[in-house]
């Protein structure tokens, strides 16, 4: 694992854009005949639009995140149809999952999966909602962050720049349904089955990396020293947090997770929590953890038959901690 960042950030990028240019590398030196991404929609910069991309130039068009779902995989067969037998794929956890499980009959000559956590994702239409709640000129938006420090970060099309802590945001606002509930069982958070995962979550401000295997090392290696690698930090204790928002979302009985905190209160913990919630490595266990208890009490409230085949073992592990632990008709034997 490294806090890692591109000397050179690259603009447009959603931190510094390790994840694309691994992309532009693999065109550049010809190990790849296409990358499989997301680009903006032409009308609506916030729909992501899956593309194949073969000239390195072309990758800036994918940089920066847009949320929302579209059909990544669907282009496996156009490249197929052109050929392409070599191919590169960013991708969200839920997308490589799919990916994996296609691998084989895909019979692919070289396949390079980088990947990118995703703790949760919505239709472009509720994001849409969101932006509207959040800035009186939402159509000039033009970057938005959920950033390890509790903060949103906005920036808009005149260069200027807005933080909004998590707590001030009008969750309360928004429909119950905002997460799908396919996003709050999800288990894979960190994107295991990608070859490398590019994040922020454990980068106290900088990216994040996980490399998973050999060709995860070799993919970083093609960023030679245009990258700055450092240990991750880690700092503070996630165990009240986790079990205050495991309490969140009980109360909150199949909804948002609203805080049940008195305004005037607020804007203080709001200030308090960078400087002593769980940082680095801690805040992304933090999340992991958060993940995996929402999962099992969502899926127990909603649809309580599927937990022992959607649940895996190491996440019972992970809640057990917080005093969640699986009936006997909730483990798969
Ligand atoms: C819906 C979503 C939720 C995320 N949540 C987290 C999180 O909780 N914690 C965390 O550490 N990181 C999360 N990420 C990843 C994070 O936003 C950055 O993309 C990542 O850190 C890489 O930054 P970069 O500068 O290297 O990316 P860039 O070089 O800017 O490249 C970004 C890549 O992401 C792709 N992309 C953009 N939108 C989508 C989409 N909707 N679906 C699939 N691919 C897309 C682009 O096509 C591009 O290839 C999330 C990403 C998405 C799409």
């Amino acid at each position: 694992m490294y806090r890692a960042k591109l000397k050179n950030p690259l603009p447009g990028a959603q931190w510094s854009g390790i994840t694309t240019s691994l992309g532009e590398k693999l065109l550049e030196t010809n190990q790849v005949d296409a990358i499989l991404t997301m680009a903006p929609d032409a009308l609506d910069p916030w729909k992501p639009t899956p593309i194949l991309i073969t000239q390195s130039t072309d990758m800036a068009k994918a940089r920066g995140m847009r949320m929302g779902y579209a059909p990544l995989l669907a282009l496996l067969d156009v490249a197929k149809e052109k050929g392409y037998k070599r191919l590169g794929i960013i991708g969200i956890p839920c997308q490589v999952y799919a990916l994996r499980a296609l691998e084989k009959e895909l019979s692919l000559e070289q396949l390079f999966v980088i990947g990118t956590p995703c703790s949760d994702n919505t239709t472009t239409a509720n994001f849409h909602e969101f932006l509207q709640l959040i800035d009186p000129q939402p159509e000039t938006i033009t970057y938005l962050e959920f950033r390890a420090d509790y903060q949103v970060e906005l920036r808009f099309s005149n260069g200027k720049k807005k933080l909004i802590p998590f707590l001030k945001l009008p969750l309360s606002k928004l429909r119950p349904d905002f997460f799908p509930l396919t996003c709050r069982t999800c288990v894979d958070y960190t994107n295991t089955l990608s070859d490398i995962t590019i994040g922020y979550m454990g980068g106290t401000g900088e990216q994040w990396l996980i490399v998973r295997n050999e060709r995860g090392e070799n993919l970083l290696s093609m960023l030679g020293d245009s990258i700055t690698l450092s240990s991750p930090e880690s700092a503070g204790n996630r165990f009240g947090p986790v079990k205050g928002f495991m309490k969140n979302v009980e109360l909150a009985a199949g909804g948002l997770p609203l805080r049940q905190m008195p305004d005037w209160l607020r804007p203080i913990v709001a200030w308090l929590m960078p400087k002593i919630g769980p940082r680095g490595l801690e805040f992304a266990r933090a999340r992991v953890e958060m993940k995996a208890i929402e999962t099992v009490l969502h899926l127990r409230r909603e649809m309580p038959k599927k937990i022992k085949n959607m649940v895996p073992n190491h996440v019972w592990k992970l809640t057990k901690q917080y005093g969640l632990q699986p009936k006997s008709d909730e483990l798969n034997q």
